[in-house]
């Protein structure tokens, strides 16, 4: 046919770049993970094995089975989940290795479920007996882990149940203790992960409790956390459980830069801790402002209690007797009862149960004086641990391991600084004699404090138009 037309080559066009490309890069055979949607079709990825997680049953409305799941990176860096269920978990449990490279297809891509996204591909992968598997060589190409840290202080941007990437110092490890939750016994250890600015709650649960040994580590200790979950307990916290990994010491960038900073600066456990659920109500600060002479003394009316507003300095803590810094309390959901420690058990009397260990709330006794008097206040375990910023079960720690100096540097860090307190005042009668208990409610420091000051301030001026 005369009309038959060929278009001239060149080489150089970028059709025949790409062929170039594809035929000197066996792997571009592959499907990036970022390109992989429900709607994708003949799809082959290559990935590591970053994460295999237990075998875990779960039973719904219409069905008990068993699942487990693996997370997957490719050599682009983007990762994604895959989820085995039921009897298909005995074909790939033992196939699936971590650290190993696979060739996976005929998968199922699925959307993630909203605030359970995992990895960074915003959908997840369903493997079942028509998914083809194959182990590959090693490929250097396809980094071992994979992060995205978040700043700690973002704590309180993603809702409960998010998993997010995390990294910091660890600072006051609690002692492991067993609690009851809805779902049974497990174990607890808490702490604090510090970066530069600011700290967030950590809890270690289960396995990743009981697993978690830092005994060969020097301070500062760096933790790379790969998929902690957002938690919610009084704070936003970071919980990590069996899926979620973590990385001591890691030989990153930002790992080594912690560590200088905390070397330098100190192990320092007074910064601001992020991810506060309740935003403290602050208004009180701008009530008149009471001398601790007059609270003492004034009619508290019908109801025996009122609260006020005073600015004082702590004079004394008492600590030298732990049982009156903080009680043993009872572990179990919904109950602050104190428990009587038997043997080497511990029973809540409510609860009618006894445990293995306890969770020490505060009771401490604050001594404020102003140039008027003094008195005697009791800081509950909020306030109390707001104040001196370590938790009561560590403070414990310190005290029974007889580490008497870092015990009295909590309290001394506080004694004889200014605060404005907020104190409510419950009256009793006792043997028909009256006594007056006064409560921290709140509080907040006076030094260097120019929002509180300023604001003070702004109400005497006010007075005056
Ligand atoms: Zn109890």
């Amino acid at each position: 046919m005369e009309d038959e037309y060929e278009p001239p080559t060149n080489e150089f066009s970028g059709d025949f770049l790409e062929k170039l490309e594809k035929e000197n890069d066996p792997d571009s055979q592959y499907t990036p993970i970022s390109q992989l949607n429900p709607s994708s079709k003949d799809w082959i990825i290559k990935v590591r094995v970053l994460k295999k997680s237990d075998i875990r049953n779960f039973a719904n409305r219409s069905q008990n089975g068993k699942l487990f799941s693996i997370d997957l990176l490719d050599k682009f860096g983007t990762e994604i989940r895959a989820t085995i269920f039921n009897d298909d978990v005995d074909l790939f449990y033992n196939q699936f290795q971590v650290g190993k490279i696979y060739l996976i297809s005929k998968g199922i891509v699925k959307d993630s479920k909203p605030g359970f996204s995992h990895g960074n591909s915003g959908y997840q992968i369903n493997l079942n007996s028509n998914s083809s598997v194959t182990l590959q060589e090693d490929d250097e190409n396809i980094a071992k882990f994979h992060f995205d840290f978040l700043p700690l202080v973002q704590i309180d941007q993603f809702p409960k149940g998010s998993t997010v990437d995390m990294v910091g110092v660890l600072q006051n490890l609690s002692p492991i203790s067993v609690i009851n939750t809805r779902n049974g016994e497990t174990s607890k250890r808490s702490g604090f992960l510090c970066d530069k600015n600011s700290k967030i709650d950590l809890v270690f649960w289960g396995e990743s409790a009981k697993n978690i040994d830092i005994s060969n580590f020097e301070e500062p200790i760096v933790l790379a956390i790969k998929s902690g979950k957002i938690g919610e307990y009084q704070t936003k916290n970071l919980s990590i459980s069996s899926t979620s990994q973590l990385y001591f010491n890691p030989n990153l960038p930002v790992a080594r830069d912690l560590i200088r900073h905390f070397t330098q600066n100190g192990n320092d456990t007074d910064l601001p801790l992020a991810g506060k659920i309740v935003t403290k109500n602050y208004n009180w600060v701008t009530r008149p402002r009471f001398m601790i002479q007059d609270i003492m003394t004034i009619d508290l009316g019908e109801k025996k209690s009122q609260s006020f507003v005073i600015a004082g300095t702590i004079i004394n803590i008492t600590s030298s007797n732990f049982d009156k810094v903080a009680y043993p309390s009872c572990p179990s959901e919904n109950c602050s009862k104190k428990m009587k420690q038997i043997g080497d058990r511990w029973y809540c009397e409510k609860c009618d149960q006894d445990y293995p260990n306890c969770e020490y709330k505060y009771i401490l006794k604050v001594h404020i004086a102003d140039s008027s008097n003094f008195i005697f206040t009791t800081a509950f375990n909020d306030v109390a641990e707001e104040l001196l910023s370590v938790k009561a079960s560590y403070l414990n720690d310190l005290f029974q391991s007889q580490k008497t100096q870092e015990y009295e540097q909590v309290f001394q860090k506080i004694q004889n600084r200014r605060f404005l307190f907020f104190i409510s005042i419950y009256e009793n009668s006792y043997m028909e004699k009256l006594s007056r208990q006064y409560r921290i409610s709140s509080f907040v420091p006076l030094e260097d404090n120019c929002i509180v000051q300023s604001q003070q301030l702004i109400q005497f001026i006010q007075m005056y138009f």
